[in-house]
């Protein structure tokens, strides 16, 4: 197998070094293993890359043709910390960052930790850009322009507490889709709720075990339907392909304001017909998402970790609902006319078991829906297998090999990362 790339690893001041001859490894399950050259890719620009407290890097040494942890060898000291990527939107993760853990080291905050290395003069890492969309690249972002977008649009309904919401996530948190809605541009956000009734291991909004932080906060009010339509209807009147989306990263569940989104959906139809309606959910109450498709709802994306209930329930904690549910509520909204994607959390050597991807083909046959959107799954590994009970032993197949069967069973099916303008 050729060279794929230099091991990276960062001293105990966390200064990052690639190794002179031990090459990068990547991780598939709790399995560590040596990634084929073709799998790697240049650092996306808009990554980022961590040094993970408490995880020692692990290499392979071609010439003894086995792997080597950190203290084993001279010249990767015992104290050596690991390093991960976390890439840029659009781009899904093949490997896991490869380390071995320390007693007490703390859990790892929310991003997905693919392995990098260093190869002729830059990063690479174990991933692909699985969406030609170029709507979250950080390139085409100009913050200056985000602040006038934030300006003119508050100036123009300076009442409106969901304008206010969210030009603090554009000009705080940097959300891209926040930024989008200023910058005039694809994909606008409407989040509206903020209660769940799921209990999300890795939820990005709550996390009241304090493990680690939400790296969000969730909104604290329902808007008005007005002050939604507020936020949606310039945004589809003068965007070309325009997307709005309830179901944010910076709210709960969506379903549980049905009444609301109802009244803001027909609100928002009775005065723009073009653009595209999409819901980012849960799938929790197929009947919300029967009364929302009959009022203009265009889309809906379902949040899945898994498409086997076993692990769904370990992962999302559902309250009040369980997975014939989330199957009943595809069903409801595709009966309604509404195209449907899986939004599926991908971590290697899980997602492309076996078992794993026989559930999903079931799922997608039974199912008949239009995309799957393959993102990472922003969490610790250790603290996802151990919080899932996690007891597979198949053999992977690998991240990409799982996308090649399935395209290939279901040419129709679409793949990619981002929320389609399903209607122009
Ligand atoms: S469904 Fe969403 S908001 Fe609810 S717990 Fe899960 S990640 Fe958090």
């Amino acid at each position: 197998m050729a060279m794929a790339a230099h091991l990276v690893y960062a001293d105990a001041q966390g200064r990052m070094y690639d190794h002179p001859y031990l090459e990068m490894v990547g991780r598939t399950g709790r399995d560590f293993c040596r990634i084929p050259a073709d799998e790697l890719l240049p650092l996306p620009p808009g990554s980022d890359l961590f040094v993970l407290p408490g995880r020692r890097p692990v290499g392979y040494d071609r010439r003894r043709r086995r792997l080597v942890r950190a203290g084993e060898t001279s010249d990767l000291p015992a104290d050596a910390q690991a390093v991960a990527a976390f890439m840029a939107p659009a781009h899904t993760m093949s490997y896991l960052a490869a380390y071995t853990t320390l007693p007490r080291a703390p859990v790892l905050p929310l991003f997905a930790y693919t392995a990098v290395g260093w190869r002729a003069g830059r990063f690479w890492v174990a991933g692909w850009r699985s969406d030609p969309d170029v709507r979250q690249d950080i390139q085409l972002v100009d913050c200056d322009q985000v602040e006038r977008g934030v300006r003119q649009r508050l100036a123009a309904e300076p009442k409106n507490r969901l304008l206010q919401h969210l030009s603090h996530c554009a000009l705080t948190y940097g959300c891209p889709a926040a930024r989008n809605l200023f910058l005039g541009r694809w994909e606008a956000p409407l989040p509206t709720s903020p209660g769940c009734n799921a209990r999300c291991l890795g939820c990005l909004s709550h996390q009241p075990q304090q493990r680690f932080p939400a790296p969000m906060q969730r909104i604290t009010f329902v808007p008005h339907p007005e002050e939604i339509a507020g936020v949606a209807v310039p945004h589809l009147q003068e965007v070309d392909q325009a997307v709005a989306s309830f179901g944010q990263g910076c709210e709960g569940e969506p379903l549980l304001q049905g009444p609301t989104l109802v009244a803001a959906l027909q609100l928002i139809r009775r005065q723009v017909s073009r653009g595209t309606l999409n819901l980012n959910t849960n799938a929790s109450r197929p009947e919300v998402v029967a009364t929302l498709v009959d009022a203009g709802l265009d889309s809906m994306r379902v949040s899945l970790n898994s498409a086997r209930p076993e692990y769904y329930t370990a992962y999302y904690r559902p309250q009040g609902y369980g997975w014939a549910e989330v199957v009943a509520a595809i069903r409801a909204a595709k009966a309604g006319g509404a195209k449907v994607a899986l939004n599926y959390l991908i971590l290697p050597g899980f997602s492309d078991q076996p078992a794993e991807v026989a559930a999903l083909r079931e799922l997608i046959h039974q199912t008949e829906v239009d995309l799957i959107q393959l993102r990472n799954l922003n969490i610790d590994p250790d603290y996802y297998l151990r919080g899932i009970r996690w007891h597979d032993h198949g053999r992977p197949l690998g991240v990409r090999r799982m996308v090649a069967h399935l395209q290939k069973s279901f040419p129709g099916l679409r793949f990619g990362y981002f929320n389609p303008a399903w209607r122009g």
